[in-house]
């Protein structure tokens, strides 16, 4: 079974006086018995890897270019996410889906500039409410594992987050059996793609985890660990995620 990963994705918060809240993440979680990773705004990547560095705490981007650099305004690279102390890269999340019009051959191609700066990759997935509602929840989201996922995909480069768009902040989660179904597809695809590294990908669930929904969503099979938004702010509710998780 893959180690847990407890993943945070600060999205576009937090200022340097953020930091505190991993100065307290590094004193409650010493030794945690899961991985955990950060993903702040890349104002922040550098001095939160600084803060981290030596302990058992990741941090990661949110985004990369395709490129290693280049005339890409306002954009970075995954070479400056690793040149910056990043480990990690969130690679098509559903906001760059929908805000900035990626799609699954974009997020590929991304997916392998992260392994050739070597970054693991955190590639998201998921359907709308609309597409859930039609019944194409397990197609949408196969099709986007398919496009967004490169061959190469190992247990070590990539971990795959299974994020419904409708379950995004917004306080709703799929029940337990639509985790559990929607899990297990992916494992048999990843397996059946990648061999024994497909065995390994770890796949997080996403979609308004809270320390009070955390222990029931990481008891069902397949569900490898959380990625989180709003509740990885604050390192009292991201820390009773990481509890869940031990
Ligand atoms: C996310 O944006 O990846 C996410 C899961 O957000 P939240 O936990 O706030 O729903």
């Amino acid at each position: 079974m893959p180690r847990k990963l407890a993943a945070g994705n600060w999205k576009m918060n937090g200022i340097g006086a953020s930091l505190v809240e991993v100065e307290a993440l590094l004193a409650a979680w010493p030794n945690a018995g899961c991985d955990i990773l950060l993903c702040p705004p890349a104002t922040l990547l550098s001095r939160m890897a600084e803060r981290v560095s030596g302990s058992s705490i990741a941090v990661g981007g949110q985004d990369c270019h395709v490129a290693a650099s280049g005339a890409h305004t306002g954009d970075i690279s995954a070479d400056m996410i690793a040149e910056a102390g990043g480990s990690h890269v969130i690679l098509g999340h559903s906001e760059r889906r929908a805000d900035h019009g990626e799609d699954d051959a974009l997020v590929a191609a991304k997916t392998a500039a992260a392994w050739g700066a070597g970054l693991i990759a955190v590639v998201c997935v998921g359907e709308t409410l609309d597409e859930r509602e039609a019944g194409r929840t397990i197609d949408v989201v196969a099709g986007q594992l398919a496009g967004s996922v490169p061959d190469g995909a190992t247990a070590a480069n990539t971990v795959i987050a299974y994020e419904p768009v409708w379950a995004i902040g917004t306080g709703k989660v799929p029940t337990l059996d639509e985790i559990g179904a929607v899990h297990d597809d992916i494992r048999a695809r990843l397996s059946d793609r990648f061999g024994a590294e497909g065995d390994g990908i770890r796949i997080l669930y996403g979609g308004s985890v809270k320390p009070s929904n955390a222990a029931e969503i990481f008891a069902v099979s397949n569900v490898d660990g959380a990625l989180v938004g709003g509740a990885s702010l604050k390192a009292d509710d991201f820390g009773g995620i990481i509890s869940a998780l031990q």
